[in-house]
């Protein structure tokens, strides 16, 4: 995991302190910069905790849901069917695990899919072979997950399934603009083979993951193949007030 900096690192870059609503947890708070050589993980709220990633995935979910926030999501209760690939972190300290039309998940080896997980509302969920029913929900929310997959193309297909028409897959991934998307690994057989050296991201369940690519330009191209129109959000003076400065947040809707 990446470390978020000091409070001493914070007060030194007071100047890029901001203040504003948290569309998290809700709050007006002070977003800090604790990390000022890496802003997508260096600026947290002071009263969630989230950093800016978080707060930009969670920003277009609520806005995408008539809310301000999750935490106001969380207090009207959800009105569409909402799943998250994920059974912790910090857009469910907006929302929360178990809250009715949330579905969450997490991947666990030797788990059978569709199980339920240990805090009685998550099942174990592969992205590659998902066990919801076609249709069945209005968004779908990846945070950081598909470097992470060995085969993302199944795994967009898997979203598009389970997605209604006009449904969104809303998600983050390691991306640039500026060139197609680098395979670090290669996994066409059954076993991964590595292209080149080794990429791990922090994981709070694994400690580490590997990751399969960093993706690039052709990302919308894949998603368009899939039956998607896809949106890339982008920081901008309005999203400085939530505290989002530097992340890039998809928003892939299934053709009507
Ligand atoms: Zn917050």
């Amino acid at each position: 995991m990446r470390k978020s900096g000091s409070a001493s690192a914070a007060i030194r870059n007071v100047s890029q302190t901001s203040v504003g609503r948290c569309p998290i947890c809700g709050s007006v708070s002070v977003f800090l910069l604790t990390d000022k050589d890496n802003p997508r993980w260096g600026y947290r709220c002071i009263r969630c905790r989230s950093v800016g990633r978080n707060r930009h995935v969670a920003l277009v979910l609520a806005e995408a849901l008539g809310a301000a926030s999750l935490a106001e999501v969380r207090r009207r209760g959800l009105q569409r069917d909402v799943y998250i690939a994920a059974a912790s972190g910090y857009l469910l300290k907006g929302l929360a695990v178990g809250m009715p039309r949330l579905r969450t998940s997490e991947f666990m080896p030797g788990v059978k899919p569709g199980d339920v997980l240990p805090d009685g509302h998550s099942t174990c969920q592969d992205l590659h072979d998902l066990t919801y029913e076609d249709e069945s929900q209005d968004f779908v929310v990846t945070e950081d997950v598909l470097e992470h997959v060995r085969h993302p193309s199944t795994c967009f297909a898997e979203i598009r399934r389970v997605l209604r028409p006009g449904g969104q897959h809303i998600f983050t991934v390691p991306y640039s603009h500026d060139r197609p998307t680098v395979q670090r690994v290669d996994t066409s057989g059954p076993t991964d083979v590595l292209l080149m050296e080794e990429e791990w991201h922090g994981d709070s369940i694994r400690d580490r993951v590997l990751a399969y690519r960093n993706f690039g330009y052709d990302i919308f191209d894949q998603l368009r193949q899939h039956g998607f129109e896809t949106e890339l959000k982008l920081p901008s003076i309005s999203t400085r007030r939530a505290g989002v400065y530097d992340s890039a947040v998809f928003v892939a809707t299934k053709a009507e």
